[in-house]
């Protein structure tokens, strides 16, 4: 993430948000007022060399162009050079068109719930970009992705585990557990619509690793619906 700062005629430096661009702040050093500048004339100042263009674009320039962050440096912030590549597969969701707005849930005549769901045509575009990290970081990489496949396994059979419990009970007791059908409905109803709210499929080590990419975290930030996959890691050339 980029830092923000503006000088005063005091020399007291003081660390500003984007969005304050424009606006006037006062000094904490001798209590004079502070113009921060426009949002371009202050992302130059953080470094920024494409302060017009959105954070994917600005992906999209650079690696074309071979410029940091993809100037062959490991993306984990060591400075080392960067002797793995991991393609990483974005694919993000574009736009959706719903042709039926009798989507979601609906209560019937009998007072159950009733869920719909409307045809939807999808666009999705997908995008590769490159990991790059030094031999040890590659390794403390593959380590966390273990640790986090590892996590999700355990938390997978735990939700079996549940499961098994339920039909256990069903089977020994089906007489409160149709007494309680009522409950287990508005269960499945709160898990149904969750599953929409799964807008972002992605490891979160790899996650974590891309998005110490420059722009990566706040172009990511920026897109509503996507899905994050990493191929194997090669070795650069
Ligand atoms: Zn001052
Ligand atoms: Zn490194």
């Amino acid at each position: 993430m980029d830092v923000y700062e503006v000088e005063c005629d005091c020399g007291q430096r003081l660390s500003v948000e984007l969005h304050e661009a424009g606006t006037r702040k006062n000094c904490p050093g001798c209590r004079g007022t502070v113009i921060v500048p426009d949002t371009v004339k202050l992302k130059q100042a953080a470094g920024d060399p494409y302060p017009l263009l959105s954070a994917r674009q600005k992906i999209r320039w650079t690696l074309e162009a071979g410029e940091p962050p993809f100037d062959g440096r490991c993306h984990n912030g060591c400075q080392r050079p960067a002797a793995l590549e991991t393609q990483c597969r974005l694919e993000i969701l574009e736009q959706r068109i719903v042709d039926d707005d009798q989507n979601g849930v609906f209560p019937t005549i009998t007072g159950d719930l009733s869920f719909r769901a409307a045809a939807t045509e999808e666009q999705w575009t997908t995008l590769f970009v490159p990991l790059w990290l030094c031999e040890s970081c590659q390794q403390q990489f593959r380590r966390d992705r273990k640790r986090a496949r590892w996590f999700s396994f355990c938390k997978h059979v735990g939700l079996l585990g549940i499961f098994g419990a339920f039909i256990a009970w069903v089977v020994v007791d089906p007489e409160q557990v149709a007494a309680m059908a009522g409950l287990f409905s508005v269960i499945g109803a709160v898990a149904w619509m969750a599953q929409f709210r799964l807008n972002r499929q992605e490891c979160p080590a790899t996650a974590r690793y891309v998005r110490r990419i420059r722009w990566m975290s706040e172009f990511l930030d920026s897109e509503d619906e996507y899905r994050l996959t990493p191929a194997r890691a090669k070795r650069k050339t």
